[in-house]
């Protein structure tokens, strides 16, 4: 033990001034130091799309082609018809510190391109097999030049049209540290997905197609018609729906769309901030936004945005963030209120405003009339329970069974959320939603089992339409959703079509069922396939459970509560959520003081 201890100080003390001894100070070769440079402007295969596609729309590009294979692992291309590059430039183009956008440190104050720091082609070429290819306008043949792991190879011509084709294979061939950080083939595509969405968004003027794999995933006009990219990303029904806001003040423009707030996503991603053109992602005007809509959303729903600001270059700081991802304001706090005010006014002119917690619970709008569709019907579950008698449960229940909740007496329901029922031990206050997650869950799971989940094919089938990255999140599981009894099937460009869905849940609307669904896959990005089949099916019951504040018939009431007796777990949903509260005989005595009084 001594002599270990002795060995273990002893290597230590090699360690802690071993990179005196056997490394002296030396400078990097420009191979490595290329290389950790790259590390900061080339992250993953999105960035390289996005650097390549910044260059192209600097370079005044109108047409914009992106192909990706194997989510950009092995090849991302990107195509314009911009200006080009002049052939003996072609040296320059891929060497660092090397750009045409900026002269003078002062030029930093008043930048209009996307790109200034003449980096991004050295980087990638630093970490990729690399060819530039360009023909300027003028030109009648182009030329291109190879850059392999930061090496560059010999001018050659090329026959090219007008304007520049950047093709980058091998991403990280060199660099398989880099490599080990990407996430999978579906993440990394989404990435893509969404930065191409954001940049078709921000420049309607520029026709956008994204390819990958051979399967055309974005295409837009680019006839500067916004709200039809809006339509392209969204489908028709939401680019109706979005609220266009204009507003202007003092050396500050803002324009874009905003959902009203009746639409509404499950988290921040589809809030888009362009400032100057550029899309930024990590910003306090976030906040502005999230205040505009305050107490109009329901807590945990977030609004749709495509926010383009307008402000003075010398206005704003764009080069505080190596992939220009974070911009500093002069006047953070007057942008800031200026970008509030305008998307809340604009809400408020707009869309009259409901006022949610009455909506919300009682299924009704504020003119009275019944605003919750009762989406949720119990036919089905009537077919295979044909004992059930109006006269209430306890009439048609079979032979007793071993519950864990005694047979209750259904009294009624409550803010259209709770179902009251009494029990020989006192009441019982029962969720309607987290009860019926537990019913559903638990018949889906017996019929997944038996490896027979009963579905039906819709009369019409229900279509949606997705983001590009939702489509391709989506696309990965299709497979999965039919072996659940839901038959998806594309339709179009990213949009889907549900032909079946379980008999389970007939009745339910399919597609927000489904666009749910995907928002979750969006939260958590565990393939589904790697998931345990009851985690999958609790998703997919509680997205089609009733909810809370939809009005039930005493007869959906009676059913549930049967249902409910008869589950093996009936006390939680099957997220672990109690599906019920008790309050004892003994408890309500006590409270009324009758207890003890006596
Ligand atoms: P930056 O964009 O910061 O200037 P890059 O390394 O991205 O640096 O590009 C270097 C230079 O190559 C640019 O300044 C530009 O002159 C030229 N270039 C790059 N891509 C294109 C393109 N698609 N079309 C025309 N010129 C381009
Ligand atoms: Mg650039």
């Amino acid at each position: 033990m001594i002599a270990n201890k002795g060995v273990i100080f002893i290597e230590y003390a090699i360690i802690r001034s071993g990179y005196n001894l056997t490394m002296p100070i030396r400078l990097l070769s420009t191979e490595v130091a290329s290389q950790i440079a790259a590390g900061e402007v080339v992250e993953r295969p999105a960035s390289v799309v996005k650097e390549l596609v910044e260059n192209a729309l600097d370079a005044g590009a109108h047409s914009i082609s992106v192909t990706v294979a194997e989510a950009g692992r092995s090849l991302i291309e990107v195509a314009d018809d911009g200006c080009g590059i002049p052939s003996k430039e072609l040296p320059l183009a891929v060497s660092r510190h090397a750009t045409s956008k900026l002269a003078s440190a002062d030029d930093l104050f008043s930048i209009t391109t996307l790109g200034f720091r003449g980096e991004a082609l050295a980087s990638i070429g630093s970490v990729s097999r690399l060819t530039l290819t360009s023909r300027i306008a003028g030109e009648s043949s182009g030329t291109r030049i190879l850059v392999e792991g930061g090496q560059n190879g010999k001018v050659t011509p090329a026959g090219a049209s007008p304007g520049t084709v950047v093709r980058v294979e091998d991403l990280f061939y060199n660099v398989p540290a880099r490599k080990k950080f990407l996430k999978s083939d579906l993440t990394e595509r989404r990435v893509i997905d969404t930065f191409l969405s954001r940049y078709a968004l921000a420049y309607p003027g520029v026709r956008f197609k994204l390819t990958e794999d051979g399967k055309q995933r974005l295409g837009t006009a680019g006839d500067d018609d916004r709200r039809a990219v809006l339509a392209s990303l969204y489908g028709v029904e939401v680019a109706k729906a979005m609220l266009e806001v204009l507003a202007e003040d003092d050396g500050l423009k803002l324009s874009g769309f905003i959902s009203p707030t009746s639409l509404t996503r499950s988290n921040r991603r589809e809030m888009t901030f362009f400032i100057n053109g550029r899309w930024i992602q990590d910003i306090p005007l976030n906040a502005a936004l999230t205040q505009a809509y305050r107490t109009l959303l329901m807590v945990g729903r977030y609004p749709l945005t495509a926010i383009f600001l307008e402000v003075e270059p010398a206005a704003v700081d764009v080069n505080v963030h190596p992939a220009k991802a974070e911009v500093r304001f002069r006047e953070q706090d007057r942008v800031f209120g200026f970008v509030q005010r305008a998307v809340r006014r604009a809400l408020l002119a707009y869309a009259p405003v409901h006022s949610l917690p009455s909506r919300g619970l009682w299924g009704h709008s504020p003119d009275g009339s019944q605003s919750a569709s009762l989406d949720w019907s119990m036919a089905a579950d009537l077919d295979n329970r044909p004992v059930v008698s109006p006269d209430g449960p306890q009439a048609s229940t079979p032979a007793p069974r071993l519950t864990n909740v005694p047979l209750l007496r259904l009294i009624g329901q409550v803010g259209t959320t709770y179902l009251v029922a009494e029990g020989p031990d006192g009441l019982y206050l029962i969720d309607q939603h987290a009860a019926h997650e537990r019913v559903l869950f638990e018949k889906l799971m017996q019929q997944y089992e038996r490896r027979n989940i009963p579905a039906q094919t819709l009369l019409e089938p229900a279509s949606l339409t997705l983001s590009p990255a939702q489509a391709a999140l989506l696309d990965g599981q299709l497979e999965w959703l039919h072996s659940f009894g839901f038959q998806v099937e594309p339709f179009g460009p990213n949009t889907y079509q549900v032909r079946a869905m379980p008999t389970l849940f007939t009745g339910s609307d399919a597609a927000a069922a489904l666009r749910a669904l995907v928002e979750d896959f969006e939260e958590d990005e565990t393939p589904l396939q790697e998931e345990l089949q009851a985690r999958i099916a609790a998703r997919v019951c509680k997205r089609l459970a009733v909810k809370a504040g939809q009005p039930l018939s005493m007869e959906e009431q009676r059913t549930l509560l049967t249902d409910l007796e008869n589950c093996d777990s009936p006390r939680t949903c099957p997220h672990g959520r109690p599906t019920m509260v008790h309050l004892s005989v003994d408890m309500l005595e006590r409270q009324f003081g009758r207890k003890g009084a006596r």
